[in-house]
């Protein structure tokens, strides 16, 4: 029985692959824009956020509502497919706010990554779906094998800012620095908390030589 309804499913979502990555309802496979949302839940995200959190770190949405709710879809409920929908807010985000501003091009979009043992866990990382969706959209190289996180860090949410920053001191590291040396960085995560995380990214990442490093986060 439950073989026949897993297998029904599948059918399902192989025919008319989108969900809507808010509500979960399954969406006609014409006509609901670019976005993947059904037309209520996409009435709902209007909270871009278009100016900076601090120079050159960004997050697109609030983390509220639908997209709070697709972000623990895609992480808890293991929704790999959210991260298409999810990734083309980054990447609408990315066209419609900094790629003009920013001038220079990126060359490589870089995920925030996991320890291994957390993505073993997962068995994913989301952050690197969103930048797998992103570099298919916008055409650019992604390197998500070169910065590594080699300490495993406790969540973020249940401990003291002291004690985060004292955490992350030392966990990430660049395999072969020359490799990001001289580039332009998007580095992109999912969520932004205290942006400790993706600053101490940055840091390691300016370290191997990176030029820039622009932050790109899914919802504040
Ligand atoms: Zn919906």
């Amino acid at each position: 029985m439950n073989f026949i309804k897993f297998f029904n499913r599948g059918l399902l979502n192989l025919l008319f692959p989108f969900h809507c990555a808010g509500c979960g309802e399954r969406l006609s496979p014409i006509g609901e824009g670019s976005l993947f949302f059904c037309r209520s839940c996409i009435s709902e995200i209007s909270s871009f956020h278009k100016v900076p959190i601090k120079p050159g770190t960004y997050a697109a949405c609030k983390y509220e509502g639908i997209v709070k709710e697709a972000i623990h879809r895609l992480k808890y409920g293991k929704k790999r497919f959210l991260a298409q929908s999810l990734g083309r807010i980054l990447t609408n985000f990315y066209r419609e706010n900094l790629d003009p501003e920013w001038g220079q091009r990126i060359n490589l979009i870089v995920p925030v990554p996991l320890h291994r043992a957390r993505e073993r866990e997962r068995g994913f990382n989301q952050a690197e779906l969103l930048a797998v969706a992103m570099s298919n959209t916008l055409n650019l190289p992604l390197s998500s094998n070169n910065l590594i996180r080699i300490r495993n860090t406790p969540s973020q949410t249940l401990i003291s800012k002291a004690e985060r920053l004292k955490n992350l001191k030392g966990a990430f590291r660049i395999r072969r620095p020359q490799y990001f040396s001289k580039k332009n960085l998007l580095l992109v995560d999912d969520v932004y908390t205290t942006g400790a995380t993706t600053d101490e990214c940055r840091k390691v990442l300016k370290k191997a030589g990176s030029k820039k490093v622009l932050i790109l986060t899914l919802a504040k």
